[in-house]
C-alpha cells in the first residue's frame, strides 16, 4: 500500500511539472505569436486625397478591420465637415450664418462647438485669433487657389477691416449672428477639427487602430506605429524645398500642427503675401515665419499656431505652455524658438 501511495504521488508530481512546463511553452508561444502579429504582419495602408485645399495623407493599420473601411469613413466624415463649414458653398451652415442680415440663426451643437472653440481662443490671443475675417481673406483672395492675387488698396483694406473683428459673433444657446455684411471664416481651426474627428473615427470603429492623418503638415495621431513606436515626423523648413525640413519629433498621441508663410502666398515687387492675416492690420502677419504647436486635439493646436503666428515670439508663449502645449517658431530673421517643454519631443522613446 505504502509503495503504491508513493508512486501516485510521484505520477502526479510528475503530470503538474508537464503542465506547468506546458504552460510555459504555451506562453511564449503567444507571445511570440502576438508580437508577430501585431508587428512583423501589421501592414499600414496608406491614403492621399485632396481636401482643405491640400493633401491629406492618411496612413492606417488595425488588427480586427479592414484598414480601407476605416479610410472610406475617414475620409467621408472629413468631407462632411468641409462642406459644413466652407463659408463659400451657398448650402453650408456658415455661408447661412454669413448671410442671414445679421439676424440670429439657430444651429446644431457641432457648430456651436467649433465657433465657441474659434471665440475662446480669439479672447485668448488678444484678437491675434480672428474668425471674423473673411472679408479681408476673400479681398486677398486667399479663399480660392485659383483666385488672381494682388495687394488690395488702402481704401479696400479699410472697407474689408470694418467688417471683420471676432466682437461681430455672437453666441447664445444654440443660435449664432454675426453682424451684417461681416463673414464667418474658419480656415484657422476647421482643418483641425476635422482631424480629431478622422482620428475620433478610426479608434471608434476599432480600438486597435494605428496611424496618422497628416493635413499638410497638421497632424493627428491615431496611435503609435505597430502600437509601439512613436511616429518621426519632420519639420519642415519654411525656405527650403518640399523635402527640407528644421528637426523632427516624435509623437505616439496627440497632435501637430505648424502654420507657415509658405503654404499659401504670391509675390509682388519682391515682397511675400501670405494667407495668415494679422486682424489688426489686414496685411499678412510679420513677426514669424513659421509656428509648430503640439498639444493634445489638433483643434486647439491648430487654432493657436494660427494665432501665434500672428503674436510672434513673447511673454504669451508661457501661458500657452503652462496650458499644455509646446511651441517652436521660426522668427523673420531664421531664429528658431522653442518652449521648455518643446525638447522632450525631439528624442524618441
Ligand atoms: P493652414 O491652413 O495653411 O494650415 P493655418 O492653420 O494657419 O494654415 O490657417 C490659415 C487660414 O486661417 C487662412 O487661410 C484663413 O482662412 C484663416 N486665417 C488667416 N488669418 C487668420 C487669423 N488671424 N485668425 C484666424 N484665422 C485666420
Ligand atoms: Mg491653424
Amino acid at each position: 500500500m505504502r509503495k503504491k501511495d508513493s508512486q501516485d504521488v510521484l505520477r502526479k508530481r510528475v503530470i503538474i511539472q508537464s503542465l506547468i512546463f506546458l504552460g510555459i511553452v504555451l506562453f511564449f508561444v503567444f507571445v511570440a505569436l502576438h508580437f508577430t502579429f501585431s508587428s512583423g504582419l501589421t501592414q499600414y495602408v496608406e491614403r492621399n486625397e485632396f481636401m482643405f485645399g491640400t493633401i491629406v495623407r492618411l496612413v492606417v493599420a488595425s488588427e480586427k478591420r479592414d484598414p480601407r473601411i476605416i479610410m472610406d469613413a475617414m475620409v467621408r466624415e472629413m468631407r462632411r465637415i468641409e462642406r459644413k463649414f466652407n463659408p463659400y458653398v451657398e448650402d453650408s451652415i456658415i455661408y447661412r450664418i454669413n448671410h442671414a442680415g445679421g439676424q440670429w440663426v439657430e444651429v446644431d451643437e457641432e457648430t456651436i462647438f467649433v465657433l465657441k472653440k474659434a471665440l475662446y481662443y480669439s479672447k485668448k490671443t488678444g484678437g491675434a485669433f480672428d474668425p471674423v475675417l473673411g472679408r479681408l481673406i476673400v479681398l486677398w483672395g486667399f479663399n480660392d487657389i485659383n483666385a488672381s492675387k494682388h495687394v488690395p488698396s488702402d481704401e479696400e483694406l479699410q472697407a474689408a477691416l470694418k467688417q471683420s473683428g471676432w466682437v461681430k459673433l455672437e453666441i447664445s444657446g444654440r443660435h449664432v449672428r454675426v453682424d451684417e455684411g461681416a463673414w464667418i471664416d474658419l480656415g484657422g481651426i476647421v482643418k483641425g477639427y476635422a482631424v480629431d474627428q478622422a482620428v475620433r473615427m478610426a479608434k471608434d470603429m476599432d480600438d486597435t487602430t494605428t496611424g496618422f492623418v497628416d493635413a499638410g503638415g497638421d497632424i493627428g495621431i491615431i496611435g503609435p506605429k505597430f502600437g509601439r513606436y512613436p511616429w518621426k515626423i519632420g519639420i519642415r523648413d519654411p525656405r527650403g524645398g518640399q523635402d527640407d525640413i528644421v528637426g523632427v519629433i516624435y509623437l505616439s498621441n496627440g497632435a501637430v500642427a505648424t502654420s507657415g508663410d509658405y503654404e499659401r502666398y504670391f509675390e509682388e515687387n519682391g515682397v511675400r503675401y501670405h494667407h495668415i492675416l494679422d486682424p489688426k492690420t489686414g496685411y499678412p502677419a510679420r513677426k514669424a515665419i513659421s509656428v509648430t504647436v503640439i498639444g493634445e486635439k489638433l483643434v486647439d493646436a491648430d487654432a493657436l499656431s494660427t494665432a501665434i503666428f500672428v503674436l510672434g515670439w513673447g511673454p504669451a508663449i508661457e501661458g500657452f505652455e503652462a496650458d499644455g502645449y509646446q511651441v517652436m517658431l521660426i522668427d523673420t530673421e531664421g531664429v528658431i524658438h522653442e518652449t521648455q517643454g518643446f525638447e522632450y519631443f525631439k528624442k524618441s522613446r
